[in-house]
């Protein structure tokens, strides 16, 4: 007789109570799991267009090394994200080492001694306090004579407009947008709703560039910052565009004008584009590329099953059961450290790289308190793969994320439960 699917997850320590509650729980979300699927088909038509037209072939999986002088599938790689994002431009690199590099790429090609730069959309990512200096911090944009202006979101979430206006000045020269609400408990953004912002800061002031933080947000919606008015898009590869294959890289796309200055940037006044040779990474880049609508997908459904699961347990959840998604992380309120760990430890021990280790909170470059991090990726830190994390502090929330495959998400947060459980932290 073949083994049922319960003796598999018995296997794999989870028990027959978490297993028959996470089947009640994704039999109520067929019809949202065929939605996102939609989504996902869209997306894919979408990225391989882009490819085709752009005539990728076998000469673009070459890689150079060195200067990295014409190195055709770097820079048909750069038309085809231009072309998905719908932009003039792109800078797609294995030299730009993370989220917050290519985001301080950007800024700091951008801003100029006596400039300003504005965020109407409140506190954004941890990571980027240093790089503005929010937080003092050597080579911070304050450093260098940039300014910094932050107007927070209303008590409901909302953009508060007339403070945003009031702070548009004449030294406004750049406007940062975080469409994920990262380490918050905010909503995230949808295009359209940046799109409004947008719109609205364009109205106080047209010559201010707005450059969208897209982390997290590729191809959960069928358009991107870039068409609602966004001058530059900025994103991780190990996020959701690299579709967990991309070893490392960023991206930013945009107005050519302004993408050229973060080439010139990253690598020097006069080089730019020109150099920057791709040591063989580019078949990972593209196929990561084109995996990524349907691994977003995943991590999207992962995502609202945990959200339907802890949310019927009583916790609180961010975006809650049945809200739109406009990015793949789900925060839950766990609500003591204890708590977070056990979640932690169930995300970890299901993971198919370093399965074996128990995570516990320390202190990250970047981060201001104790963070606690769950991932057993083959790319290390990789967060389109499953993972979890989240600072040591109120409201002990967990930001849970990614799954290359949903079966993967699905086992990772049964896991979790059973850890909860297994410490009498919860009672099913
Ligand atoms: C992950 C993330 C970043 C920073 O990316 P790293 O690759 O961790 O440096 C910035 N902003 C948001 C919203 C993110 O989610």
């Amino acid at each position: 007789m073949p083994m049922s699917i319960l003796s598999y997850y018995k296997n794999l320590g989870i028990s027959e109570k978490v297993f028959n509650l996470g089947e009640e729980i994704e039999r109520l979300l067929k019809p949202r799991f065929d939605a996102i699927d939609k989504i996902a088909e869209i997306n894919q038509a979408k990225v391989l267009l882009a490819f085709q037209n752009n005539r990728v072939d076998t000469a673009c999986m070459q890689s150079s090394t060195g200067y990295g002088y014409d190195d055709i599938g770097r820079d048909k790689l750069e038309r085809t994200y231009a072309d998905i994002f719908k932009t003039e431009s792109a800078l797609v690199r294995p030299q730009i080492t993370c989220g917050t590099h290519a985001l301080t790429v950007s800024l700091s090609a951008n801003l100029l001694p006596g400039d300003e730069l504005l965020a109407p959309a409140g506190k954004p990512y941890d990571t980027l306090e240093e790089v503005i200096g929010v937080r003092p911090s050597p080579c911070s944009l304050m450093e260098y004579g940039v300014s910094y202006k932050q107007v927070d979101l209303l008590p409901d979430g909302t953009f508060d407009y007339e403070n945003i206006k009031k702070a548009i000045t004449e030294k406004t020269k750049m406007v940062t947008i975080q469409r994920s609400k990262g380490y918050q408990t905010r909503p995230t953004f949808s295009v359209e709703q940046i799109g409004e912002l947008i719109k609205f800061v364009k109205e106080c002031k047209p010559s201010v560039i707005v450059m969208v933080d897209n982390c997290y947000g590729e191809f959960t919606e069928v358009i991107e910052p870039s068409e609602v008015g966004a001058d530059m898009v900025v994103g991780s590869l190990i996020k959701n565009p690299g579709g967990g294959l991309a070893p490392i890289g960023g991206y930013i796309v945009g107005k050519k004008e302004y993408v050229n200055r973060c080439g010139y940037r990253l690598t020097a006044p006069g080089l730019g584009h020109e150099v920057g040779a791709t040591l063989g990474v580019l078949p990972r880049l593209y196929q990561g590329l084109f995996l990524a609508p349907t691994v977003t997908a995943s991590a999207l459904k992962g995502a609202i099953f945990a959200a339907n699961l802890y949310e019927r347990l009583g916790f609180e959840v961010i975006p809650n059961g049945v809200e739109d998604r406009h990015d793949i992380i789900q925060a839950v309120k766990l609500k003591s450290e204890k708590a977070m760990c056990a979640f932690c430890r169930g995300i970890q021990f299901s993971a198919p790289v370093d399965s074996y280790v128990t995570p516990i909170p320390s202190d990250m470059p970047g981060y201001d308190s104790k963070v606690i991090m769950a991932a057993g990726a083959f790319v290390q830190g990789s967060s389109i793969e499953l993972s979890a994390d989240g600072p040591i502090r109120e409201p002990y929330a967990v930001y849970f994320q990614g799954g290359l495959t949903y079966p993967h998400a699905k086992i990772g947060i049964l896991k979790s439960l059973q850890e909860l459980l297994n410490d009498h932290l919860i009672d099913i």
